[in-house]
């Protein structure tokens, strides 16, 4: 048996030279409890940026190792199984998926996957069915204090990317009246407007934010869902409403600098932040997850009945993956990156 390794190369901004992809056998006898399985899809995310650094900056992420097999969120299937509770065949996922065309992992680590609750779009548990999804639904919920009939606006950044897209769906889904997305291409802007039902869309590569912001945004902005932080997040801080709400959930445009997290607002925008009495507290999906079943559940049915529209990019095959986060990692992607492994 034969597996292919991405093996991180050097720290740094990172690019998909970071990368390397290797040749070599894995066990062909399994041990009780284990399972072979053959991945199917991976994830790239930007938390992973953290773990490239010996010191990832957080308490809950361990940093890759030089040399040693990557790992993120994966989906496979299983080929051979001596675990009692996984048979060939099984649908199964883990947080912590080896970027490997096929592995031997312990069956228990392992979440067994329903694909019909996906409409069998499987690589969906990684994005809007999965932590993705669960990091938009939660956020909004714990620390967005939307109300239906409560006049809302939303604005959200980082709006095409995968948990961008799904939070200006769901806040319009939990009752905001108003939701507006800031993203990087005309593209992005018109596919947020005409397909997931943003009001409207700013794209901060060309346009004043501020100024868009204003007429998009007449009555202010009550909840903003922050994944980018810096010049946008200020921008947006200071035309929000007294006792509004930032849902901090990232802050991707600050994480090839050496700040921590979550990084520091300028004075002038604290300033404001304390006088309007606008809230912004961390938010930790991972601190949430005794209410993941549950919302999972949510989410796809809001996917089944067509309410959260879902865009994935997809690159195929394991050489990619390292291109595949440069690239989303820099804007390439709409909806969640997704690399395909095998099929
Ligand atoms: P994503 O949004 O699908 O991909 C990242 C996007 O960030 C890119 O597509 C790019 O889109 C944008 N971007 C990159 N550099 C930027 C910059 N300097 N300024 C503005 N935008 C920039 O990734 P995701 O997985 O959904 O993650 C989104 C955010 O959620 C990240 O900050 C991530 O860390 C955070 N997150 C938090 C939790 C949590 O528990 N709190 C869980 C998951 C993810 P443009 O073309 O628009 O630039």
């Amino acid at each position: 048996l034969f597996d292919f390794k991405i093996i991180l190369g050097k720290n740094g901004v990172p690019v998909a030279e970071n990368f390397r992809l290797e040749q070599s056998t894995i066990a062909d006898t399994i041990q009780a409890g284990q399972v072979r399985v053959r991945t199917l899809y991976l994830s790239v995310d930007p938390y992973m940026r953290c773990r490239m650094n010996e010191d990832t900056g957080s308490d809950y992420l361990l940093p890759w190792q030089l040399s040693e097999v990557a790992d993120g969120g994966g989906i496979g299937v299983v080929e051979e199984s001596k675990h009692d509770k996984l048979a060939k065949g099984d649908f199964v996922t883990s947080f912590s998926w080896p970027w490997q065309t096929v592995a031997v992992l312990d069956g228990s680590l392992l979440q067994k996957l329903v694909p019909q609750l996906v409409n069998g779009r499987l690589s969906y548990f990684l994005g809007a069915a999965g932590i993705t999804g669960l990091t938009a639904l939660l956020g909004i919920k714990e620390k967005g204090h939307v109300a239906v009939g409560a006049n809302q606006t939303m604005v959200v950044s980082g709006a095409a990317g995968a948990c961008g897209s799904l939070a200006g769906q769901i806040g319009r889904l939990e009752g905001c009246s108003r939701v507006v997305g800031i993203a990087g291409t005309d593209e992005k802007c018109s596919i947020l407007v005409q397909e997931m039902g943003f009001d409207g869309a700013v794209n901060y590569k060309k346009e004043n934010v501020a100024e868009q912001l204003r007429q998009l945004c007449p009555d202010g902005v009550d909840v903003y869902f922050d994944n980018v932080g810096g010049d946008i997040s200020d921008t947006v801080i200071r035309q929000m409403n007294r006792n509004s709400h930032i849902i901090l959930c990232g802050q991707i445009s600050q994480y090839n600098k050496d700040v921590p997290y979550p990084p520091p607002l300028p004075p002038d925008i604290e300033k404001i932040q304390k006088e309007r009495n606008i809230t912004r507290e961390r938010f930790l999906v991972l601190n949430y997850m005794d209410k993941q079943e549950a919302s999972i559940l949510q989410l796809c049915q809001w996917i089944q009945e067509g309410k959260l529209k879902v865009r994935e990019t997809v690159v195929e095959g394991l050489a990619n993956i390292g291109a595949a986060f440069q690239s989303m990692m820099n804007g390439g992607n709409i909806g969640k990156q997704i690399v395909s492994v095998s099929k």
